[in-house]
């Protein structure tokens, strides 16, 4: 087994990797991957990649449509008989095999993520990383992915057993491209499934080493796929192509919404990881210290671009002044900077146009009457990144739209509350319900509210620690479905059930 890289390295060491690992990118086009060979798009479009940090051009990515996606659905079809068939052992090895080259290749991936996204390499370190961790979490369970359930009755016995359920598309937001597309891609390969991928067009390039890197280790041609291009036309592309059985999709709750209509006239089996507006909930006899803690980290790590995201602050107003004055001062500390600075916590958003979302925010909040308590830019920003600095909002009302619409920034909106009514009546009045923290000394308390908040994920005293096998999902705008563990199993494949006589059951005679 392969061992992580070390990610102790420099800031001028990072910008040496980067320019090592980048180089290929700009010299040629990002092309798709089709049956294990990079190909140029049948129209021969491509579109630019532009660097968040200074607006650079980082390179051209082949443009992707229907024709396109027509290819690599085929070669999904084509493979599909046979990778579905080989046995769980061998998909085991293989997506060890994936897992170990992934490690290898940890710290070119970790730059080249930093750099397409600006997310600060302190997180995309592990965030490759953590690729790896989840193909060898299913790898290890690919052997008894088909195993089902023995369930007897009088006259039969039954026994239920699961299979691949097709080729599946899965569609990628941008925000940590590399690490979600892999808790995708690897449970529906270990199931046995084959794939097309469709990443975001705003951090392509990750997406790009994920299938060299499969295919280097052993994974046949044809079974992990990769169209490049817009959502509208490569995406939507994938969710309306017949030979596609399911789609993983994780993005925007509209985009979602879109995708189920796309995806009606195939009947597509669909799962959907979207957007939040998660609580954070501190009562008075929480510890204080550890609760400041994690609320800064959940919402000002990965600059903010992070589905669960502590971004209600829901504070009870015996502590609310002095909680939300340490929060401000912890902000102030908060070091925004380039993303392969190893000081840097928040680097550049990911595209402009993200970016004047996230500052329309911020004019927003003090028109609704909120306070703006605004962090530490970087005085040494270049000129066309897309860096904004950390925001806290505070005399906020869960009325105001910081409080409802998902900002997706380094933007936390405070909000005081009286009593634990209070708090889940303010935690639950959102059209979200992925996520919830709570934090509180009292029990009892923990327990009656992370059952009353709804939200398909509840931390209790704890930032967002994620254990895999549980399920990860959530409620209302949120999502459809869940993974992790066998509930991942559960969306790839097909449960079947046989049902055995084995005695003189009834059967009735008609005709005589
Ligand atoms: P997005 O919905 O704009 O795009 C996601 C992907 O969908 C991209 O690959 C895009 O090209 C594609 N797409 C867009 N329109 C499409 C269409 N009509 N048909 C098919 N595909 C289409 O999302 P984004 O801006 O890239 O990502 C940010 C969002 O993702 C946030 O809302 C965030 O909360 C959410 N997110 C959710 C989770 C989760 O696990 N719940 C995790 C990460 C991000």
């Amino acid at each position: 087994m392969a061992t992580a890289a070390s990610f102790s390295a420099s800031f001028s060491e990072n910008l040496a990797a980067a320019g090592r690992h980048l180089a290929r990118f700009a010299a040629a086009p990002v092309l798709h991957l089709i049956d294990g060979e990079p190909v140029a798009s049948v129209s021969q479009e491509t579109f630019a990649n532009v660097s968040p940090i200074d607006g650079m051009h980082l390179g051209d990515v082949a443009a992707g449509d229907s024709a396109d996606v027509a290819a690599a659905a085929a070669a999904a079809r084509a493979s599909f008989e046979e990778w579905s068939a080989t046995t769980g052992e061998q998909r085991k090895r293989i997506l060890h095999s994936v897992a170990d080259a992934i490690v290898a290749r940890a710290g070119e991936i970790a730059v080249v993520e930093s750099v397409d996204t600006g997310q600060a390499i302190r997180f995309m370190s592990s965030a490759a990383l953590r690729g790896a961790e989840n193909f060898r979490f299913f790898a290890d369970r690919a052997p008894a992915a088909a195993d089902g359930l023995a369930l007897p009755s009088a006259d039969h016995l039954n026994y239920t057993s699961r299979r691949a359920i097709g080729p599946v598309g899965v569609i990628t937001p941008w925000n940590t491209p590399f690490m979600l597309s892999t808790w995708k891609i690897a449970p529906a390969l270990a199931a046995g499934c084959t794939v097309v991928h469709k990443p975001a067009e705003w951090s392509p390039l990750t997406a790009c080493l994920l299938g060299e890197i499969a295919l280097d280790a052993g994974l046949p041609p044809g079974v992990l796929n990769v169209v490049h291009g817009m959502g509208e036309t490569a995406g939507r592309a994938v969710t309306e192509h017949p030979d596609i059985s399911a789609v993983a999709f994780v993005g925007e709750s509209a985009t979602g919404s879109a995708i189920q209509a796309q995806s009606a006239a195939t009947l597509k089996r669909l799962h959907f990881e979207l957007g939040g507006k998660n609580p954070v909930v501190v009562f008075d006899d929480a510890d204080l210290d550890r609760a400041l803690d994690a609320a800064v980290f959940m919402i000002y790590s990965l600059n903010g671009e992070r589905c669960t995201s502590s971004s209600r602050l829901l504070v009870q107003n015996s502590i609310h002044d002095d909680f939300t004055e340490r929060l401000a001062a912890k902000l102030r500390g908060i070091c925004v900077g380039h993303p392969l600075d190893p000081a840097t916590v928040i680097g550049p958003l990911i595209h402009p146009r993200h970016c004047d979302k996230v500052r329309s925010y911020i004019e927003l909040a003090a028109a609704e009457g909120a306070t703006v308590v605004a962090g530490t830019g970087w005085d040494d920003a270049p000129a066309g990144g897309n860096f904004v600095a950390p925001v806290l909002f505070t005399g906020a009302t869960n009325d105001m739209r910081i409080a409802r619409e998902e900002i997706f920034g380094p933007a936390l909106t405070a909000i005081a509350f009286d009593d634990e009514a209070d708090a889940v009546a303010i935690a639950n009045d959102t059209d979200y319900g992925l996520a919830a923290y709570v934090w509180t000394g009292d029990v009892g308390r923990a327990h009656r509210v992370a059952g009353a908040v709804d939200a398909g994920m509840v931390w209790v005293n704890s930032q967002n620690v994620r254990h895999l096998p549980t399920p990860f999902g959530g409620t209302k705008r949120s999502g459809i479905g869940r993974d992790g563990g066998d509930w991942s199993f559960d969306f790839y494949m097909e449960t079947k059930n046989v049902a055995v006589a084995h005695g003189d059951h009834p059967i009735p005679q008609l005709g005589g």
